[in-house]
């Protein structure tokens, strides 16, 4: 079965990627070079070992590291000086690959995290941004309520901080049924045709239904009408 990765291992996943991709790129480019390398010291290689088979058998007898025949410092020892050549030319090009590998894989690494903080950086810039909206929307929608056009910002900031716990629901002051904030009705529990006023105390949200119900009533009158009891005493 296959199991969900989480965060950290996709953030490895990816990292793992980037720096197998700086690796193969720099392979790629030195591949050429490489195998002509070998193939140099391929020709080499079988170069010497046919003259080592093709020796005859009085120099074969003077004993192996006795390099005075004739043979051996002809055309041994000159194919032997060949092959070193080649196989350290091939060992030298392999070891600047694996350097460069290296350096291409640390490189990757780098640019991997930069373009990751860059993306956490964004995405808290629009998370915020986000959150910005969200407040101005809930702010707009008391500021359309035409008895608080009047009211001050710091009072409509205030009730949009007290009356909604998460900023997107609220509690109906009477009915205590929780409902979106863009569906609650500005409540004053004296009418302002009563002499209510604006004032913080007097001001509550509620649902459309109570809100309708209670019309021109206090919020002392309409509770008590329904049975309940205001939430609080004012
Ligand atoms: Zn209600």
């Amino acid at each position: 079965m296959r199991r969900k990765r989480t965060r950290k291992q996709w953030y490895e996943y990816h990292r793992d990627q980037a720096q197998l991709q700086g690796r193969s790129k720099v392979e790629s480019e030195h591949r050429e070079e490489i195998q002509c390398l070998r193939g140099v010291r391929d020709d080499a290689r079988e170069a010497y070992f046919r003259a080592l088979k093709a020796e005859p058998l009085s120099s074969k007898l003077r004993g192996f590291f006795d390099f005075s025949s004739e043979y051996r410092s002809a055309t041994l020892l000159p194919l032997r000086e060949d092959l070193d050549v080649a196989n350290r030319a091939l060992r030298d090009a392999l070891d600047r690959l694996r350097a460069l590998q290296n350096q291409a894989e640390k490189a990757a690494l780098e640019e991997y995290e930069a373009a990751r903080a860059q993306r956490q950086v964004e995405r808290f810039e629009r998370e915020e941004r986000a959150a910005r909206r969200r407040y101005e929307m809930r702010l707009r929608y008391l500021e359309e309520s035409p008895a608080l056009r009047s009211a001050s910002r710091s009072l409509k900031e205030h009730l949009i901080r007290d009356l909604s716990e998460d900023g997107e629901s609220i509690t109906c002051f009477y009915c205590e049924q929780r409902i979106p904030i863009g569906e609650s009705h500005l409540e004053h529990k004296r009418p302002l045709s009563r002499g209510g006023t604006n004032a913080r105390g007097n001001l509550a949200l509620s649902c459309a239904t109570c809100n309708l119900r209670k019309g021109r009533k206090t919020h002392e009158e309409f509770l008590r009408q329904f049975g309940g009891r205001p939430l609080t005493s004012q």
